[in-house]
């Protein structure tokens, strides 16, 4: 059978699967060795940093990680990040194929006046604060207004605006980073506003998600009535209704009927509000809104504007790719065509060759997809190119997946007494330590 030599780079869902795919393939009289780096000594990519932690069933996918990790074919170089620790051009002849799986970590912008101000974060550094990313625990989150606005009409600034909004009690017995646990515990954060640009009908929340909020314990959710019913007719005057949006319909209905407990924390939804500007003296005060309308299907500005007190912006209107040395991004992905980096041994998989979109599983299938191309270009000869472990830099402590379970293990250790399902370590000189 002959055996081929796969390095991935990203140890997010992408990187995963495809590692996956590629174990697969065996049935198909192929086998691979399998090397996947990635720059954090952490694993799982947005599983860990970006999922929220109030929604622990997601995160059990982490097992199916664990397992595809377990064969003696796969080796895992954690705390080794490409492009500054290691260079794409000295990965390539390496290996038989190099498949970038290295994700999409940079918040889009808004680009309006005031975006800059402190208080205005993204929501690609307000999740991975409070997700416990290392290189998000000192993102400064002001929680000592009572309102926060978060733009943006998806799942990203769902999860935002439920952080801000529930009561703190409610994520105690979670894997939130304990700074920022300790953060909500403190804020002052009654009111958070989730303002997209055009109607409820055009948002890419998805129901289950819509579903659950008129579930919350402490939390009033509001919606006007008329904007629901407004949009519910644009919707079905337009012709036939795509099923997501129909459902997504449904669950609007559900929340503005919901009847308000007059709780102390609310979230509330404006549609057709554009941000314009960020108003503040040395900081955040003021978001202000044009008011849109939709004529004939199409969003128009109305010219009318509102704006909002506040002193947190978190704008969650997408993400692009980090530029990685010898890769080139395009459109802020990875420059791909389906999957294959022409005129190269180098492939992509997920979030860096797709941009943002789709769920964990959605990384699943696009893995399969690629692999496909890439076990079709492979040459009959496997490539003997050396082990990449002699070019590794002395100075770089790898984190190998012995070292990662040792991790792993003890934080989840750590959660036990409290109920959690584990305490995310954030510093990275203990986390190598962890890993001794
Ligand atoms: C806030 C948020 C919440 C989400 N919630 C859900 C949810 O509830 N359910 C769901 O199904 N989906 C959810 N998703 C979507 C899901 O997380 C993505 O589909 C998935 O993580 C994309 O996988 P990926 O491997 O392409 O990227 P990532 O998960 O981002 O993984 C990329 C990995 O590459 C590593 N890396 C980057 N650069 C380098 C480098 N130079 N060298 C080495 N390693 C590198 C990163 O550190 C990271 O570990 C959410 C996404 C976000 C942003």
């Amino acid at each position: 059978m002959p055996h081929y030599k796969v390095a991935i780079i990203g140890a997010g869902p992408a990187g995963y699967f495809t590692a996956q795919a590629l174990q697969n393939a065996r049935g198909e009289g192929l086998s691979f060795s399998i090397d996947m780096f990635e720059r954090l000594p952490t694993m799982w990519g947005l599983v860990r940093s970006g999922v929220a932690p109030d929604h622990p069933k997601i995160k059990t996918v982490a097992k199916v990680f664990e397992k595809i990790a377990s064969d003696p074919n796969f080796r895992l170089f954690g705390n080794v990040e490409i492009g500054k620790d290691l260079d794409i051009e000295e990965i390539c002849p390496r290996y038989d194929a190099v498949v970038m799986c290295t994700g999409s970590s940079l918040g889009n912008k808004l680009g309006i006046v005031g975006e800059d101000l402190p208080g205005s974060l993204s929501a690609a550094e307000f999740v991975p604060w409070y997700n416990g990313h290392p290189d998000y625990v000192n993102v400064a989150v002001p929680l000592d207004g009572d309102t926060a606005v978060i733009i943006g009409a998806g799942n990203v600034a769902m999860d935002c605006a439920r952080m801000l909004a529930l009561d703190p009690t409610e994520l105690d017995a979670t894997d939130t980073a304990e700074h920022a646990l300790a953060a909500f515990h403190a804020s002052n954060i009654r009111k958070v506003f989730i303002a997209g640009r055009r109607g409820p009908e055009h948002a890419a929340f998805t129901s289950p998600e819509l579903r659950e909020l008129p579930k919350l314990e402490h939390t009033d959710v509001i919606i006007d009535v008329a904007a629901v019913h407004d949009a519910h007719e644009r919707a079905f005057a337009a012709g036939e209704v795509e099923k997501h949006v129909a459902a997504n319909l449904e669950a609007w209905r559900l929340i503005a009927e919901h009847p308000r407990a007059g709780r102390e924390r609310s979230m509330e939804f404006h549609f057709l509000s554009a941000p314009k500007e960020i108003k503040g003296n040395g900081k955040v005060e003021e978001v202000v809104f044009g008011i849109n309308e939709i004529k004939e299907g199409k969003v128009i500005d109305t010219g009318k504007t509102y704006s909002i007190k506040t002193n947190l912006v978190i704008s969650a209107i997408g993400y692009h790719a980090d530029h990685i040395k010898g890769i080139s991004v395009r459109d802020g992905k990875v420059e791909n065509d389906q999957g294959r980096v022409l005129g190269t041994n180098i492939y992509t998989v997920g979030w860096a060759k797709r941009g943002p979109s789709g769920v964990i599983g959605t990384n699943k299938s696009d893995a399969s997809d690629v692999v496909k191309l890439l076990i079709e270009d492979l040459n009959p000869e496997p490539k003997n190119g050396g082990d990449i472990t002699v070019v590794i830099p002395q100075s770089t402590t790898i984190i190998d997946q012995a070292g990662w379970t040792k991790i792993n293990e003890a934080e989840i250790a750590a959660g036990v007494a409290s109920g959690k399902p584990r305490v995310k370590e954030v510093d990275i000189a203990k986390l190598i330590s962890l890993a001794e």
